[in-house]
Parts: structure tokens; sequence; C-alpha cells
């Protein structure tokens, strides 16, 4: 992959704005070059603009180099920078297997860039080579989530290593999911493919959906380019330190993650003994998808008992289908348990 070639021309030639903390990033007794309140609160000076402290520990958690992290604003802000930096508005396209994430199309669509798609096989895996039948010229990146939100299930290995190979742009893999999967995904391999690209995310395993922290593997190419189209202080220093807090209790977020699984098999085997549910779907992240007879009716009776799921009973390939997240035992109960009611 040529990443010169690949980038927006705009964005090769950018000179990225400097923040004070980037001219200046070592430690001093007297700081007059950001324009700060020099009084002293909990927030009152930037924070670091490259997040090292928190990269580093990412680094240790996930066995990879700082150097090869971006963080954002959510997984949905590398999403964005991605198709900003490489997609020429109203000439280049993303490709991406339907059913899918629904951000990669809206950042797609904001910035006036063509989607190329594809339907996933009916077994919800990916058929690489109808994916690369649809790029050209004008195809800059191809978007695979594994898991697959709605789906649920992981996408096999040698068909995203079948775009890897064949395709010269970039392949974002979104493993928001990969924590409740059996399989540890593609960081271990992320030095072996140069246009591979990571995203995982602090908003599903490790329960800071709140804080809005995602994370982005790359080669250090890719991520110098990230950094230098990223809003400066794109991280806050609250979710910085608050972050950096809940890594130190990494075996708080593998109990949870282990719950969850076991929760996930217990909720799917209580999905199926229902009269009216005619698939459970098996899944390889924190929810399960559900064929029901009547999806729509069964939603507004749930909501009507104050429990939300989602319905994707539109989404092509999922006809009546809901999608559910895994709850606590308790809320799981409450759920089969109502269920049980409103399909009577
Ligand atoms: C939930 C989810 C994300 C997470 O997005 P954040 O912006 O990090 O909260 C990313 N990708 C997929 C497929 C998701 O389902």
């Amino acid at each position: 992959m040529n990443l010169t070639q690949l980038l927006r021309p705009t964005i090769l030639a950018l000179k990225p704005y400097t923040s004070a903390r980037d001219e200046f990033s070592g430690v001093a007794d007297v700081y007059l070059d950001a324009n700060e309140n020099p009084y002293p609160t909990a927030f009152n000076r930037y924070p670091d603009p490259l997040q090292q402290k928190l990269k580093s520990r990412i680094a240790e958690i996930k066995n990879v180099k700082s150097e090869n992290i971006f963080l954002g604003n959510g997984s949905d802000e590398p999403i964005d920078l991605l198709v900003r930096a490489c997609c020429e508005p109203g000439r280049d396209s993303i490709a991406l297997a339907d059913p899918t994430y629904g951000m990669y199309e809206v950042c797609a669509t904001i910035n006036n860039v063509t989607i190329k798609r594809v339907n996933l096989r009916t077994d919800f895996t990916l058929d690489a080579e109808a994916v690369l039948n649809q790029c050209d010229e004008s195809t800059k990146l191809i978007f695979v989530c594994s898991p697959n939100n709605p789906t649920g299930n992981l996408q096999p290995l040698q068909e995203i290593e079948k775009l890897l190979s064949n395709f010269s742009g970039l392949v974002i893999v979104d493993e928001a999911y990969i924590d409740f999967a059996s399989t540890p995904g593609f960081l271990p391999i992320l030095s072996r493919y140069s246009n591979l690209v990571v995203l995982q995310t602090f908003s599903k395993a490790w329960g800071l959906a709140g804080l809005r922290l995602g994370m982005c593997f790359a080669s250090k190419e890719i991520i110098s380019i990230l950094n230098k189209i990223k809003y400066p202080y794109n991280i806050s220093s609250a979710t910085q330190s608050l972050a950096l807090e809940a890594l130190q209790n990494t075996t708080k977020k593998d109990k949870e993650v282990a719950e969850i699984i076991t929760q996930r098999l217990w909720l799917t085997n209580a999905l199926t003994t229902l009269p009216g549910v005619s698939k459970v779907y098996p899944s390889d992240a924190n929810f399960v998808l559900v064929a029901v007879n009547n999806a729509r009716d069964i939603y507004e009776k749930l909501v009507a008992k104050k429990i939300i799921v989602r319905d994707r009973s539109s989404v092509v390939l999922c006809q009546g289908c809901l999608r559910i997240t895994v709850g606590t035992p308790e809320e799981n109960k409450k759920l089969i348990q109502t269920l049980l009611l409103v399909m009577n």
C-alpha cells in the first residue's frame, strides 16, 4: 500500500495546527504559553494532546507500541477522520458489507463519499471476493465489523486477510465487541499488514460509554496522519484520568465480561424456548439477534412494559429480528418473563 497515493492531496500537504502543548511538552515551573487561567482547579490546564500516559498503559495491556495507537472521542472519531483523510468528496468511495454498523455510511455520506455495498452471505459471513469486486480506483477504505453489529458473528479470518492482501487501500476492522469473542482478533498481527487499521472502544466491555473514548491501532505512518488532522485537544483531561483509573482494574472488566458471556448463553437458551421465537443467532458479542414472529408488535409491547430493545426488522437480512443487549441476570430474567406475557 502506498499511503502517499491513498491520502487526499490536501491532507498530505496540510500543515497542522500546533498547540502550545505541542511546542513544549516537558515539565516547567511557570506556564505562560497557552492563555490558561493560572488559578489552579482540576481542569485549568489544557490536556496532553497526545495522551501519552494513557497510551503507554493501553500499549502495555494490548501488547502494542504507543506509536501504533490513536485515541478518539469514541471510535466514531477515527472512523470520520479516516474517511476525511483518504476520500475526496464527490469522487472517492468506501466499501462495506450489509448489514453492519451505521456510522461508516453516515461518515461517508456527510463527506459526500459514495458507498460500494454488497450483502453478507445469508449466514452473515463476509464474502471478500464480492467486496473486492465492488471496489474500483475510487475505493479508498473497506470497513469490516467483527464481531459484526447487528448480527453478532465474528468474520472469518481468511476472508479479512483476503481483503488485506488484495486491496490497495485501508482495511478497517472494527472490533468494538472483541472482548466478548472467542478469538484475539487482529491486534496480534497488526504489524503484518501495513494497510490494517483496528478499532476498539471503551464503550462496551470496559463499561465507559459515557466517557467517549475509542482506540485505533495501525502503522505509525497512519497514526501520525490521524494525529495531524484531529482536533488538538480531542480527549479531555477528565477522560484521560478516568480511563487511566479504569485501566488499573482490569480484573473488574474481565469479571464483568465473563458474567456477560455466561448470561449470553443463558439468554440464548431462554429465548430459544419461547414459542414466538423462531431463531436466536449465535453471538460473539454482548447482544443477540433474535428472529421473532412479529418484531414491531413485540418491540412496542416491550416498550409499553418499559423494556427497550433494538428493532432491526427493517434491516437487510434481518427481517423479523430484534437485537437484544445482554443485561444483568435480573434484567435478562425480567425480559424473558415479559416476553412470555406479551407473546401470548
Ligand atoms: C458501539 C460500537 C462502536 C463504539 O462506538 P464509540 O464511538 O466508541 O462509542 C463502534 N463500532 C461498533 C460496531 C459498535 O457497535
